[in-house]
């Protein structure tokens, strides 16, 4: 067999420079607790995103966790339930009740759903902005000031992206990023919130550093925090991975676009309709396939692929409302498309380290694939 193409890998900065970049650490010894790469990383994002507000935590899932905690929710959240589960125990971690919305065909929480869903109990929407497609901004903007709802995005996989010029964390209330090792962007394991109200910072500094308020005379735990700080290392590979990003994205953006020349011609295999006036991240190749169309279904794809070398992602195969945790009919859920879609998509691979002939093998397998298949018929 060929080489083995990973669905995923990392996006890593030359050595010589991270270990350039990490040499004072052995002078200053700070290793976590605000470091000056800390800092320096989110002044850094701040310039890159043109955001006024960011904080770094250690991961994704404590700043989401962080971020609900903040605002002090309670009751219902609308979410979407394709996505990776760590939205979902996010909600259900601060206490709160999720309500599951059918997606649509961007994948994400279907709008025209929303407004029948929200009742005296409903506190907020919580919901991704999946594969790093942005979800209908606007319109769920419209709804949380016509029900005053909060509005937290999970933008763990959409680092990068653009509406209109803009970037994605400028809208909702705050926004989360991975900055974890198979995201666009990493600092290793990482975390982000972007948001606009200043008043929010302290509070999660506060919840990052279990609460402790520090004072000359006597210091106070004044909130039940965790920690869930950034260290410098993660920092450091964080300021050398935001010089690289916009070049990743780039190259993603080139390979994905043979994918949809290349994929355009074969009937029932759907790549995403991108849309005029987003700039996307790329952070993921979704397609479906339309068994009607095919004659195979996504599973058969997925294997046969597999079997010659092409590792692919069943990205969400299982709704998180239909693990075993949160299937026991305690929540209300309205997601029948949603089912739908996560048996029909396949993410296919696409990263900076792919060639172009990566991306032509890819295809040229699929076709075949095509063709076996409808001979088996
Ligand atoms: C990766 C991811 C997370 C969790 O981020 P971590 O940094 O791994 O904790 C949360 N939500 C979504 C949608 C993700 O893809």
């Amino acid at each position: 067999m060929d080489r083995v193409i990973k669905p995923t890998q990392p996006v890593m900065p030359q050595y010589d420079r991270y270990i350039r970049e990490i040499k004072d650490i052995w002078d200053t010894k700070v290793l976590t607790n605000n470091g000056n790469k800390v800092c320096k990383l989110q002044h850094d994002i701040c310039n890159y995103m043109n955001c006024k507000n960011s904080d770094l935590f250690v991961n994704g899932h404590s700043a989401l966790i962080i971020a609900i905690r903040a605002l002090n929710l309670k009751g219902e959240v609308l979410t979407s339930p394709f996505t990776f589960v760590s939205t979902t125990n996010a909600i259900v971690q601060n206490g709160l009740t999720p309500v599951f919305c059918d997606i649509d065909d961007s994948y994400n929480i279907d709008v025209s759903k929303l407004e029948g869903k929200i009742t005296d109990n409903t506190c907020a929407i919580i919901t991704p902005h999946i594969f790093g497609i942005p979800c209908k901004v606007k319109e769920i903007e419209r709804l949380a000031l016509k029900y005053n709802l909060k509005v937290i995005y999970d933008g763990a996989q959409a680092f990068g992206t653009k509406i209109d010029g803009k970037h994605i964390g400028a809208y909702g209330d705050i926004t989360m990023f991975s900055l974890h090792a198979i995201k666009v962007y990493n600092s290793i394991e990482g975390g982000l919130l972007v948001y606009s109200n200043d008043k929010l910072h302290e509070s999660f500094e506060l919840y990052r550093n279990f609460g402790i308020s520090y004072d000359e005379d006597k210091n106070d735990v004044i909130v039940c925090g965790i920690n869930a700080k950034m260290n410098e290392f993660q920092a450091a590979m964080g300021i050398l991975g935001l010089e690289i990003v916009e070049d990743e994205i780039g190259v993603r953006k080139k390979l994905a676009s043979i994918y949809i020349d290349r994929l355009s011609k074969i009937d029932g295999i759907d790549t995403y309709p991108y849309e005029d006036g987003i700039d996307y991240n790329y952070a993921y190749f979704p397609i479906r396939i339309k068994q009607e169309k095919v004659g195979f279904d996504r599973d058969t794809l997925f294997l046969r692929l597999k079997e010659r070398g092409i590792i692919t992602r069943k990205l969400y195969d299982t709704l998180s409302c239909d693990y075993s945790y949160y299937k026991e009919g305690r929540y209300k859920m309205d997601v029948e498309y949603a089912r739908k879609i996560s048996k029909e998509a396949l993410d296919l691979p696409l990263y900076g380290g792919l060639q172009i002939s990566d991306i032509e093998h890819v295809c040229d397998t699929i076709m075949a694939i095509c063709k076996e298949e409808s001979n088996v018929k």
